[in-house]
């Protein structure tokens, strides 16, 4: 027979005690149970895959996570006694059945019900008790229950199951409105006739069929993925069921699309590229959406405070600054200063001069390391000169500042060459006096007390940054991240208690690092998954992705603007899978849909493409791996995107109103 035990461990590992299951008892209950004894013949070395399988009767073997986390949820105990409802393939019970006294498990197909027996005498599991029927009645010989397991979703909970608790009792059981959508409840018995009742969040099991469930209806079978004897759905088209295809732009219905996540405090919107048109057009949509119906006042992006700053003041019609530099004038320009930011920051002007009360206002602000592109070119432009060697190197860490340049061979040249080292005292210089000749400006700015106390903060550790930065290295990005953590807090934190905030920025600092190569492979955190443990649900996290199309960038840092053509997604991909759905279009919720959520944390190569794209080497400069559906709580897809248009003298001459922050 196969040995599936490294297989068995890795799923332990991965999929369960990393996602937050700690309980020993459930770990180790996880690396006891062959998981494939409990799937269909031909399907065994799918069995460490986190995701449900179909069984026979056109049923489901629940995802292994949902298990554990069910198991958690009901806090059992060695000595317990435990009805489950819906033995289908008989491994959750198996599972419970290592960690407490008796499992009581009740199935209503009859087939289902005699395999698992059989599959329980077999591992000599002989605490478990199998009795076909309709478990909405409970097993009322068996009363009381220290835990109750429901595994199909339910109207409501069934109130035999609810009297045959003892006192103390868990309930765990999915519940809603559909048979084929639920939110998964806990109820406790706390005394002789009360309940307590907690929400744990959207799931998707098969419906619970039976006196006090739902009646027996041939048509779940069309509703519900692998439910009923239909065929089950492949993964795109289990991706185009639940697609919400989204309307143009500048229709009011796109962002109304994502008022699910309007009483969110921070709405991370992402980017696949920094250099795509659809990408900036419907964060602008979704955006102006939350600030004009939901009251959002923070709009915060992955650039420079000062060059931000600019901005701001134009858009809540405060005088310039008198500072010479006009913002964004730096490597990579075409980031900001194009046409569709030009015609958001026009929205935001137009909409903060209707509100007046500075208070309502919305702010333009910038999360990154103080000026970070200001100092990188002015270490490049005295490196350029000295050092032309130093020079090189230099450019090739900033790149890993930048998602995504996965350039191993730039982490490997740790030994860096003398004369870098020798430059450095002459480099920090250089940051000093930019630093020096812009304060004194933001000083005589002088109104905006923010700003002055944010440009306070970062004097403090702007040595600091600039010592990592020249050096590199995966310190500087976790430096980067924590930093625009930390702004978007004080942003919060002055804006007033009730303030929320838009962040945009690339998916590779939205989408939580602990579930990409980011942070498995080299500990990277970002501002996502900082956000994450720092909110917690009150956050949202949504990632954007494309297939083909034309792409804004340079092939090396400090390099020309290319519109350069982006290769058709890989065949590994997630960005296959969307294309493959063929909706051109669509806002994928990705904590909606139970069956097809597991399926997508697979972990599958998702493609980064920064202010550089090097197409040539696509898949090592580009690609990474990540589980979607823990990184994001939802995708956009764009399958054929366009360049952005970066301003020019023409945008001048053909009246782009307003071009004062960008200085054409
Ligand atoms: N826990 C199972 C496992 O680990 O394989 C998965 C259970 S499957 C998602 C749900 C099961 O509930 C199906 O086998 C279905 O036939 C069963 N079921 C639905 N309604 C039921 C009812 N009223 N009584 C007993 N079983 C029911």
């Amino acid at each position: 027979m196969l040995d599936l035990s490294r297989e068995r461990n890795r799923m332990v590992d991965v999929h369960i005690s990393r996602r937050g299951i700690h309980d020993r008892e459930i770990l180790h209950a996880m690396r006891e149970v062959p998981r494939e004894a409990f799937v269909e013949p031909g399907f065994e070395e799918f069995a460490y895959e986190d995701g449900p399988l179909p069984i026979a009767d056109g049923q489901t073997i629940s995802q292994p996570y949902i298990v554990a986390f069910m198991i958690e949820m009901a806090g059992l105990e060695p000595g317990d006694h435990v009805l489950e409802v819906g033995t289908g393939s008989g491994y959750a019970a198996a599972v419970m059945s290592r960690i407490v006294d008796r499992v009581y498990t009740i199935e209503r197909h009859p087939g289902l019900a005699e395999t698992a027996r059989q599959r329980f005498k077999k591992l000599g599991y002989g605490n478990i008790e199998v009795r076909t029927g309709d478990g909405t009645k409970g097993w009322p010989e068996a009363a009381p229950f220290d835990a109750i397991l429901v595994a199909a979703g339910a109207p409501g909970a069934p109130l035999a199951l609810q009297e045959q608790l003892d006192v103390g009792g868990r309930l765990v059981i999915p519940i809603g409105d559909e048979p084929n959508e639920q939110r998964l409840l806990k109820v406790v018995r706390t005394g002789a006739a009360t309940y307590s009742e907690e929400d744990f969040g959207g799931v998707r099991f098969v419906p619970l069929i039976g006196e006090q469930g739902w009646p027996e209806r041939s048509n779940f079978a069309q509703t519900g993925h692998l439910v009923g004897r239909a065929r089950a759905r492949s993964l795109p088209e289990m991706i185009a069921a639940a697609a919400e295809p989204l309307p143009e732009f500048d229709d009011p219905a796109f962002g109304a699309l994502f008022d699910r996540f309007a009483d969110r405090r921070v709405v991370l919107l992402g980017e696949a590229s920094h250099g795509t048109s659809e990408f900036y057009r419907a964060r602008a949509a979704i955006t102006r959406r939350l600030i004009e119906k939901h009251g959002f006042t923070v709009v915060a992006v992955e650039a420079d405070w000062p060059d931000a700053a600019a901005i701001d003041r134009y858009v809540r019609h405060r005088a310039a600054s008198d500072s010479p530099d006009t913002p964004f004038q730096r490597f990579p320009t075409w980031m900001w200063r194009n046409t569709d930011v030009a015609a958001f920051v026009a929205w935001q002007r137009e909409y903060n001069g209707r509100v007046r009360l500075s208070s309502r206002q919305a702010g333009f602000y910038g999360l990154d390391i103080y000026n970070m592109s200001g100092s990188i070119a002015a270490v490049l432009k005295y490196l350029d000169r000295v050092d032309p060697q130093a020079a090189g190197i230099a450019r090739e860490r900033y790149g890993c500042l930048t998602p995504w340049q996965s350039e191993p061979s730039t982490y490997g040249r740790a030994a860096l060459t003398e004369g870098y080292q020798k430059c450095e005292e002459a480099v920090l210089q250089q940051c000093r006096d930019l630093l020096a000749r812009q304060l004194e400006h933001a000083e005589r700015d002088g109104a905006d007390l923010f700003d002055a106390t944010q440009n306070a903060r970062l004097i403090a550790s702007a040595e600091r940054y600039y010592r990592i930065m020249y050096y590199g290295g995966p310190q500087s990005w976790n430096l980067r991240d924590t930093h625009m953590f930390e702004t978007l807090e004080h942003l919060l934190a002055a804006r007033g208690p009730d303030a929320r905030a838009v962040v945009w920025a690339h998916n590779s600092h939205i989408g939580d690092a602990r579930y990409t190569e980011m942070g498995i492979v080299r500990d990277e955190v970002n501002i996502g998954q900082l956000c994450r443990q720092q909110f917690g649900n009150e956050v949202a996290l949504i990632g954007f992705g494309t297939h083909s199309g034309s792409v804004a960038a340079a092939s090396d840092w400090d390099g020309e603007m290319e519109v350069k053509a982006v290769l058709p997604s890989h065949s590994e991909s997630y960005e296959r899978l969307c294309h493959d759905c063929g909706v051109s279009r669509f806002l994928l919720d990705l904590r909606r849909d139970e069956p097809l959520r597991s399926r997508l944390l697979e972990r599958r190569l998702e493609r980064f493409i920064g202010v550089i794209y090097r197409p040539e080497t696509e898949l090592r400069s580009h690609y990474a791996d990540v589980s979607l559906a823990q990184q994001f709580d939802a995708f956009v897809w764009f399958d054929e995107t366009e360049a952005v248009t970066p301003l020019g003298p023409e945008h001048a001459a053909a009246g782009v109103p307003d071009t004062y922050p960008f200085g054409l």
